[in-house]
């Protein structure tokens, strides 16, 4: 059993940023990168896309995984090790916290580390629907996330669709108006899961169209490599009555699942299993554990944010770790883990 100040698990921009701080002040953490952790590769989110555009420093854009083999390197660089294993088991209830890897996760099995602070920066995974043609047309006209690809070229000026109900789909549907030629979002029941303001917006939007009781069945497109998707088959809920329409994007916008596994019963989380930070801090409900990137954060769910909340957690560990150094004690706040 290896013991270290701080132990980070989780491998996006998040992760990687609390790392860099962290290395560069000299507290040596150690960072758990999974081994397809969530089923996603270590690097997170980003290794599943291609060009990333909206990262500042990058203004040609960069490959998603060639910008999170660059954070990876800035983390090993100022000395950050990096273990390419998943945390399967975090025990949260006293100090120093421990944990278990996939390898050693016996009933009666040692933690394989323990730690007197730990970040949480294990993302969260948008929610996919299996349609047929989905995987084919993944990424070629299929994507979950219209901020981070509706610029792209392949989107301008034609028709897109938005599947959801929520603020998200209204958000997004609205920024997709301004590269698509229209914009119609698929609402499964006869209402909008929308907050009233955003569904106001949507409904009066000129180049939105919501159709309710309106689902998705099949992605159809060209039948090449990486042939781009082209039409769309839905189905009304109503009376199953199917129709192909001319679709070249579709937005997935059915909500997000945070990886929340390891602390779920542990730290406080939200209605929707999001780690809850006190506002503008990455502070959980356990003192000495701090959350970062989309685990924590169902707005905006970033890179840029994932990387900005790392920075934060990276100080507020230090100064945590600082504390501790100095008195031993229990600082004031979240309840606090006890000192074994
Ligand atoms: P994540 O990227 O979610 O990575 C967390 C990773 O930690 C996991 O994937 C896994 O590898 C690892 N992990 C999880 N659990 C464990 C465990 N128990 N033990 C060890 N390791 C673990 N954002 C942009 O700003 N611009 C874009 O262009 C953009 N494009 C995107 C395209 C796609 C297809 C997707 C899905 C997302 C995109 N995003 C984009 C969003 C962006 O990727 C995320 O906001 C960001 O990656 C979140 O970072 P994170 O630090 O929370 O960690
Ligand atoms: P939500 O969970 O709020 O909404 C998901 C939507 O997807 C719902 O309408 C749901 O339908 C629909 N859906 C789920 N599964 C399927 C499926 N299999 N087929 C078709 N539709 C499906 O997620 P969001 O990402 O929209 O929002 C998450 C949180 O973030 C919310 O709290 C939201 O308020 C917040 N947010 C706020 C924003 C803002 O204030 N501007 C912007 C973005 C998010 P149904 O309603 O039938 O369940």
């Amino acid at each position: 059993m290896v013991h270290t100040n701080v132990v980070i698990i989780g491998s996006g921009p998040g992760a990687h940023t609390a790392a860099i701080y962290l290395s560069r002040a000299e507290l040596e953490p150690v960072l758990y990168e999974g081994m397809l952790a969530n089923g996603t590769a270590a690097g997170g989110q980003l290794t599943t896309t291609t060009d990333v555009e909206n990262f500042p420093g990058f203004p040609d854009g960069i490959g998603g995984s060639e910008l999170m083999d660059k954070m990876r390197a800035q983390s090993e660089r100022f000395g950050t090790k990096i273990i390419t294993e998943t945390i399967s088991k975090l025990d949260l209830s006293q100090r120093p916290f421990k944990m278990w890897t996939e390898w050693n996760d016996g009933p009666d099995s040692e933690p394989a580390h323990t730690a007197d602070a730990v970040i949480i920066a294990t993302g969260a995974n948008a929610r996919r629907l299996n349609l047929p043609g989905e995987e084919k047309y993944w990424q070629n006209g299929i994507s979950a996330c219209a901020v981070c690809d509706g610029a792209v070229p392949i989107f301008r000026n034609k028709p897109l669709y938005v599947i959801g109900g929520g603020d998200s789909a209204a958000e997004e549907a609205m920024f997709l108006a301004k590269y698509g030629s229209h914009v119609t979002v698929l609402v499964r029941r006869d209402k909008l899961r929308a907050s009233k303001v955003m569904a106001d917006r949507l409904l009066k939007h000129p180049k939105c169209t919501v159709r309710f009781n309106t689902v998705a069945t099949e992605v159809l497109g060209e039948d090449k490599p990486n042939g781009l998707m082209t039409h769309l088959r839905v189905k009304s809920t109503t009376d199953d009555k199917e129709e192909v329409v001319e679709a070249n994007g579709l937005f997935y916008a059915v909500g997000h699942d945070p990886a929340n596994a390891l602390v779920k019963g542990q730290l406080k989380l939200d209605e929707d299993g999001y780690i809850v930070t006190q506002p503008g801090t990455s502070l959980t409900s356990i003192e000495g554990v701090f959350a970062c990137g989309d685990v924590q954060d169902k707005r905006y769910r970033q890179a840029i944010t994932s990387a900005g909340s790392g920075c934060v957690a990276a100080l507020e560990a230090e100064k945590y770790l600082a504390d501790l150094d100095v008195s031993h004690q229990e600082v004031n706040g979240a309840k606090a883990a006890p000192v074994l």
